[in-house]
């Protein structure tokens, strides 16, 4: 596999002949319980909660895209750029027992996998080859997931993935044009006009966003002005507590819909990597704000939405967030 950029619209795709590996086959265990036989390699533990060997924990995933030995390698390929795919691809799983996921599981539990995001996240950011590091979810088989065992996953490639460049490279924008954070204000009008909002928890809000690219999508935000989650976390790790209830409690009202989603944390990039043509670092303390963006799958529209050039949600976001803040869910 190796990584090439579309010079059209200068977005990274992995891509190549990936031979099955007819080694894999279904197993008859779960390889990221506590007792696996074949455990996976491990990266990192957290160990917060009593009684459990680890409470979450990192491990490199057994089929890894990116691989963490070797530089890139940036090789123009007559007009077009290529470059090996070097990065990390972690497994983080979120919770020892088999059955406790994000919308089951205790805040103490859920707090514990945010650290331990957190603390990857800035760890793998020491490392200069690494411009951006990914975490992501797909749950349910519309959406795509890969293991049994709650848990997501981590990437950290040696480009920015395309979604955040948009993001990046607009809220730099609107910084230049209004000397003030996009997100920050959209937050602020969100409160003020309360259409969109799910709900409210200690520094956190869950919204349903303005222009939904598919219905129930939902973004977690802190209300406090901060680019990088990781540096969030590790600086009110306190605070942690009520992100994880704000998202168990999200996840409930969006199971009540559908059981499929992605979800993905968009942190600032790495910014040991100063890169000045793309120039992001210069305002990105100020201009870009982390936050959680959750896309539920609705299987019979599922096509539509992945084909189509427009995102076309039929249900507005006023209507959305109505079901969803009448859902009743645990406490
Ligand atoms: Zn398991
Ligand atoms: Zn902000
Ligand atoms: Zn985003």
């Amino acid at each position: 596999m190796e990584l090439r950029k579309d010079p059209i619209t200068r977005s990274w795709v992995i891509t190549g002949d990936d031979i099955p590996d007819s080694a894999r086959r279904a197993e008859s265990f779960c390889r990221f319980c506590p007792d696996s036989r074949e455990p996976p390699q491990l990266v990192a533990n957290v160990s917060g909660i009593p009684g459990v060997p680890w409470s979450a924990r990192a491990v490199v995933h057994p089929t890894a895209l990116y691989h963490i030995e070797g530089e890139a390698t940036r090789r123009g390929d007559g007009i077009y750029d290529r470059m090996r795919p070097i990065g990390a691809h972690e497994v983080l799983t979120e919770n020892s027992s088999h059955d406790r996921h994000l919308w089951n599981a205790s805040d103490a539990e859920i707090e514990q996998f945010l650290l331990l995001a957190a603390q990857r996240i800035q760890d793998l950011k020491r490392d200069g080859r690494f411009k951006y590091v990914s975490i992501y979810k797909d749950h349910g088989t519309s959406a795509g997931q890969e293991f049994d065992h709650p848990s997501s996953q981590l990437t950290a490639t040696t480009f920015v993935p395309r979604r955040v460049l948009y993001e990046l490279r607009a809220a730099r924008e609107y910084f230049e044009a209004k000397e003030r954070c996009v997100f920050c204000d959209i937050i602020s009008q969100e409160i003020k006009q309360d259409l969109r909002v799910i709900e409210m928890r200690g520094d956190f809000i869950a919204l349903c966003p303005y222009a939904p690219r598919v219905p129930y999508e939902s973004w977690i935000m802190p209300r406090t002005h901060e680019a990088a989650f990781e540096r969030f976390g590790m600086n009110r790790p306190g605070t942690m507590r009520d992100l994880g209830a704000l998202l168990r409690r999200t996840l409930q009202r969006i199971r009540t819909i559908t059981e499929d989603f992605h979800l993905v944390l968009h942190t600032s990039p790495n910014s040991l990597h100063r890169s000045g043509n793309l120039g992001y670092w210069k305002t990105i303390d100020e201009d870009y704000h982390w936050h959680i963006e959750i896309m539920p799958v609705l299987a019979a529209k599922a096509k539509s939405y992945t084909f189509k050039e427009v995102y076309y949600s039929p249900l507005s976001s006023e209507t959305a967030v109505k079901r969803l803040r009448d859902a009743s869910i645990e406490l």
